[in-house]
């Protein structure tokens, strides 16, 4: 098999530990595969450039913060490289540029445009274990580029994609996903299989195994993905695309998102604009605007209420403040969660919300919004019962079954 395989920054976070890595690579390569390795900086080390960087000035060109930050992952790739050369096995390590990555010119959040795998190929065939550093690549004037926060992760799917991989292991300190987080309920279990686009729904709602773009990436190009511990030997979690016995699990998992605040407008004149108005002005700060609710207008007015991240909510303010002609009255309430149930069972099963609504009322928790797709119902609620409706939803849903 042609395995790419990506170890996190904890993964590889001091020489020990990437000793332990060199030592789990030959044991595949003992075992048969050929391999591709992608890596991260070392734990730190990039908030550590950026420091570095912010000494000088707050504002520093982005062209010379990729020069400066894609060193982080070359420093890994040729340490881990050199490990496994120390025990005998063949390697070598490439940059993002030596691997055939070529993005756009977006420095510090490049897109990758196209990889040529021809020199991995080369030296795949030669019997060599490749190390990337993840996270890089060049743009086509040849200045090195870098994919944005988390980006190995990317790298390590664009790599299997180009490579057409049997499959791309994802190696961080936890061994998978799971139903919930299990710092909230410790009966969380860890999933076998997981769609993508349940994946893509876990992991923007919080919880932090796989980047996202990377899963969107493996969805596309139908990469298998595991995300598997590299301190243990566990199964991991496979996400894959969705089959028929995906659909006879109701729920997949429960998820808390504490970084929300909400934001309700009463009395806005119901004329044509008045939305589009409220939500560029947002959009043109930055500001990402989560879920939206609108009433039917009624007497020329109409309430409209929507979520922004908790560290948002003060700039949402000043920002409506703009709009005072148009709205009678603002509520802004920072102190809420978001509970959300994702499942790609609820496309064939009904009920799967009342479920939900059931449950928290059962407990006496008020919701405040609901909004719902396809495989997701989510739910606004008091900030202090976000906990306590994770584990009933968990419960309800026989997740630590
Ligand atoms: N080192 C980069 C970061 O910390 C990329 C990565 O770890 O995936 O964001
Ligand atoms: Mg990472």
């Amino acid at each position: 098999m042609l395995i790419v395989q990506k170890y996190g920054g904890t993964s590889v976070g001091d020489l020990d530990r990437i000793e332990n890595v060199a030592n789990r690579i030959a044991k595949a390569r003992d075992g048969g595969d050929d391999l591709v390795v992608v890596v991260s900086a070392m734990s730190g080390e990039t908030n550590k450039l950026i420091a570095f960087a912010n000494h000088f000035t707050s504002n520093p060109a982005k062209k010379e913060m990729d020069m400066l930050l894609s060193s982080g992952e070359r420093v890994t790739a040729s340490l881990l490289s050199i490990a496994l050369q120390s025990m005998g096995y063949e390697s070598i390590a490439m940059s993002g540029r030596q691997a055939g990555i070529i993005t756009d010119d977006t420095h510090t959040y490049a897109r990758i445009e196209s990889i040529d795998p021809s020199a991995m190929q080369d030296a795949i065939k030669k019997g060599k274990i490749i190390i990337v550093a993840g996270f890089q690549g060049i743009n086509k004037d040849g200045s090195v580029t870098t994919l944005g926060r988390g980006g190995s992760d990317l790298s390590a799917v664009a790599l299997a994609g180009a490579l057409d991989a049997d499959q791309c292991e994802i190696y961080s300190d936890v061994d998978g996903i799971y139903t919930t987080d299990p710092r909230i309920e410790p009966k969380a279990k860890k999933l076998d299989t997981i769609s993508y686009d349940e994946m893509l729904e876990l992991s923007s709602l919080g919880a932090k195994v796989l980047q996202n773009r990377s899963v969107e990436l493996a969805k596309k190009l139908n990469v298998k993905l595991f995300a598997k511990s590299s301190f243990s030997d566990n199964e991991g979690t496979l996400i894959t695309k969705e089959s028929n016995n995906m659909e006879e699990v109701l729920v997949s998992g429960v998820v808390l998102d504490k970084n929300q605040a909400r934001v309700t407008l009463r009395g806005v004149s119901d004329r044509p604009g008045i939305a589009a108005e409220i939500f560029t002005l947002l959009a043109k700060e930055n500001i990402n605007v989560d879920m939206i609710i609108q009433n039917m207008g009624t007497d020329g007015s109409t309430n409209l209420g929507f979520t922004v991240p908790q560290s948002e909510h003060e700039n949402a303010k000043v920002l409506m403040a703009s709009f005072d002609h148009d709205i009678e009255g603002m509520d802004f309430d920072n102190k809420v969660c978001k509970v959300s149930v994702v499942g790609v069972g609820m496309k064939s099963h009904a009920g799967v919300a009342a479920t939900a609504f059931t449950v928290l009322a059962d407990n006496n928790i008020n919701i405040q919004m609901i909004s719902t797709s396809e495989i997701k119902v989510s739910m606004v609620i008091d900030e202090k019962y976000g906990e306590l409706a994770i584990r009933t939803l968990h419960e309800a849903y026989e997740l630590d079954k």
